[in-house]
């Protein structure tokens, strides 16, 4: 089967999982997500599933990528803020369908490769950061939207903080993997409320920047600028393949 039909039968199956809103379904359509997946996993890149891509970490299951933008329910003036980058695919459908989208990564050959992958495709709205995105990226906040690819512990709430009045975040919550759900987080003027949506398995949002060759992490002693490999004392390795 060629890769254009498997995208054919991929945009079907996501229809059947109730992801129907126009504007979603056409962004999925015109990202290539073969470009985002590894060599070795081509003829996989419209198979419903989460793929490897270095580092420990995954692209995102086409189905979750579906759901979350879906129920984020993205503006075109809108302006989005992403924590995760990995492979940039959910930042190249983010940013089909809103005015600016501003990415966050931890793990800096993924961000450089998911750069590339942006500029290859001409998406021009979008601006990356390599940096601990369990912060947000408070110069630029308030964000219309926020999505994190990463799960924590609890709704993180320095990111709530940095949502507008009228904001939605999408957010995986729970640290053990099988006991992971989806929490839509919306701000109005009297405060927040949070839903709980479906399960899901998320790679850990990890509280600092990573030294990427080797999968071992470095915490830096004053702020991930200082984060240079070998200049940081090593801690524990984490991020290990979910
Ligand atoms: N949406 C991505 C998948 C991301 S996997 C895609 O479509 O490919 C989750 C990503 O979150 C990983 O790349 C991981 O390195 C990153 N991550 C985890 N904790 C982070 C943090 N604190 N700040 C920034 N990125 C983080």
């Amino acid at each position: 089967m060629t890769l254009a039909a498997r995208k054919i039968r991929l945009i079907i199956m996501l229809r059947q999982a109730g992801i129907t809103d126009p504007r979603v379904l056409s962004a999925i359509e015109l990202v290539p997500r073969e470009i985002f997946v590894p060599e070795i996993f081509r003829d996989q890149a419209y198979e419903n599933v989460a793929l490897p891509i270095g580092h420990g970490q995954t692209i995102s299951q086409p189905v979750v990528v579906g759901l979350m933008t879906q129920a984020l329910q993205i503006g075109e003036r809108m302006k989005v803020l992403e924590i995760g980058t990995g492979s940039g695919y959910q930042t190249a459908i983010l940013s089909k369908l809103c005015r600016r989208v501003y990415t966050v990564e931890r793990h800096r050959p993924l961000l450089r490769d998911a750069e590339a992958r942006l500029e290859q495709l001409g998406l021009r709205n979008v601006t990356t950061r390599y940096g601990d995105g369990s912060e947000g990226w408070r110069p630029v906040a308030p964000f219309d939207r926020i999505l994190a690819a990463a799960a924590a512990a609890e709704v993180p709430a320095n990111l709530a903080d940095q949502l507008a009045e009228g904001g939605v975040m999408i957010t995986p919550v729970g640290t053990r993997r099988d006991d992971q759900r989806l929490v839509r987080v919306t701000r109005d003027a009297s405060g927040f409320k949070t839903e709980e949506m479906v399960r899901v398995h998320f790679v850990p949002l990890v509280p600092s920047v990573g030294e990427a060759d080797n999968g071992s992490e470095h915490r830096p002693e004053s702020g991930p600028e200082s984060a240079v490999p070998g200049t940081a004392p090593p801690s524990r390795s984490e991020g290990g393949a979910q």
